[in-house]
């Protein structure tokens, strides 16, 4: 899912990150055929689908949800819009909602309103008798297309001829296709979500001297950090460039190895907006995912996953002021949940996850209207091998707890 640009292949789910950016508060869901307008290049739909105004996809879906009752569980990440998570049998994170998928062995079909990755992740933990569905498939994510199999083999290949003496520990980022997951389970390495990266690093450590961490370089470079680790012992991994854009000395210096890659929605937060929030608002707290830069973190009251930020503004005490650094479906979600609190996103701009936007409650209407007629569409099966080992890294993260 690439296209090459003047310099190097940039996503296209990275192109389109700004599609539904705007400057008012309202993030009101059209029909389908409305949203193609802003130049997206989305599953194509039936035209009748695409024509569905929301009350008639409402109509639409909540008859088709009761017809197939307990056969289906509906997921929904914490990052869709209000319009798809009504529908949600369980809201979460990428790994709640995985680590639930797997434990619904009765359930025939898991509908992941959420990403690629995500519904990948649930095939693997899931049985191989049950379907997990993606509404949109072309619901990708611009961070996991930044680790493109083959560059990440490449890298792989080279690390371990220039850095031969020692032992390199692959650890990937739960947002990672798996691909990259079985990399790392083939080759000693291990899976993270952004609230275990602190005991995986500790994992990886017990087993080598150096880590390659995919494909997040903030994530690793935050959790380096935080670990006490110097930032001069960190280098970036450059797909683009020859061994990663470093001269060999360095790579064998090198105690963390990042690969390239970053989130479009987490690396538009910047120290000026936490100053602005600021001064704007006395006793503001700021709250920041771990995805965010290095500056903004430590500029921040508070880091932590998309489920920490949940629990400490549940939390918090009533009258309390936050400003948060993630993605604004759920800053949206968490205001109107706790009216007690002034609750504000810190860039002022309304940009959703363009990726997650992908599902619209048309999508949502046409997959389960299939179940209903008894057809699977947009399955996500993930191959016998590849399943293999990212189960056995995505395991390996389990038993850190
Ligand atoms: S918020 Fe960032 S990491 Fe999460 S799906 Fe969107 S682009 Fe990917």
């Amino acid at each position: 899912m690439a296209v090459n640009t003047e310099n190097y292949p940039i996503p296209i789910t990275e192109i389109e990150q700004s599609a539904f950016c705007q400057t008012d508060e309202k993030l009101t869901s059209k029909s389908l055929e409305e949203e193609f307008n802003a130049g997206v290049r989305w599953q194509k739909l039936p035209v009748s689908y695409m024509r569905k105004t929301p009350d008639e996809l409402d109509n639409n879906i909540r008859h088709a949800r009761e017809i197939l009752g307990s056969k289906v569980v509906i997921l929904g990440h914490h990052y869709q819009r209000d319009e798809v998570i009504k529908y949600a049998d369980v809201r979460g994170d990428s790994y709640k909602l995985s680590e639930y998928a797997a434990s619904q062995e009765n359930v025939e079909h898991i509908v992941f309103c959420g990403v690629h990755f995500m519904a990948e992740t649930a095939d693997i933990l899931s049985s191989t008798k049950q379907n997990v569905i993606l509404p949109n498939l072309t619901a990708g994510c611009s961070m996991a297309d930044m680790a493109q199999t083959d560059d990440v083999l490449d890298c792989w290949e080279d690390l371990n001829e220039i850095i031969s003496k020692e032992t390199v520990i692959p650890i990937t980022y739960m947002n990672s296709t798996a691909d990259i997951k079985s990399l790392c389970g083939e080759n000693g390495g291990i899976v993270c979500t952004s609230s275990n990266a602190e005991q995986a690093f500790e994992w990886a450590f017990e087993r080598g001297s150096k880590i390659l961490f995919l494909p997040d370089q903030h994530l690793g470079r935050n959790t380096g950090v935080q670990m006490g680790i110097d930032t001069d012992d960190m280098v970036v991994w450059n797909p683009f460039k020859l061994n990663g854009g470093h001269d060999e000395n360095d790579l064998r210096k090198a105690k963390v190895i990042l690969w390239q890659g970053h989130c479009s929605v987490h690396t538009r937060f910047t120290v000026e907006q936490i100053e602005q929030a600021r001064k704007t608002n006395k006793d503001v707290q700021v709250i920041v995912h771990p995805e965010c830069t290095l500056d903004v973190v430590k500029s921040a009251d508070h880091v932590g996953s998309t489920e920490f930020i949940k629990k400490m503004i549940a939390d918090s005490e009533p009258n309390s002021t936050w400003a948060i650094g993630t993605e604004i479906s759920l800053v949206n979600r968490l205001s109107k949940e706790n009216p007690d609190k002034k609750i504000f996103c810190l860039d002022s701009v309304v940009c959703p996850c363009s990726t997650m936007y992908r599902i619209h409650p048309a999508y949502l209407s046409w997959v389960l209207d299939g179940l209903v007629e008894g057809v699977i569409v947009n399955q996500i099966k993930v191959d016998e091998n590849t399943r293999k080992y990212s189960r056995i890294a995505l395991e390996r993260m389990l038993s850190l707890r």
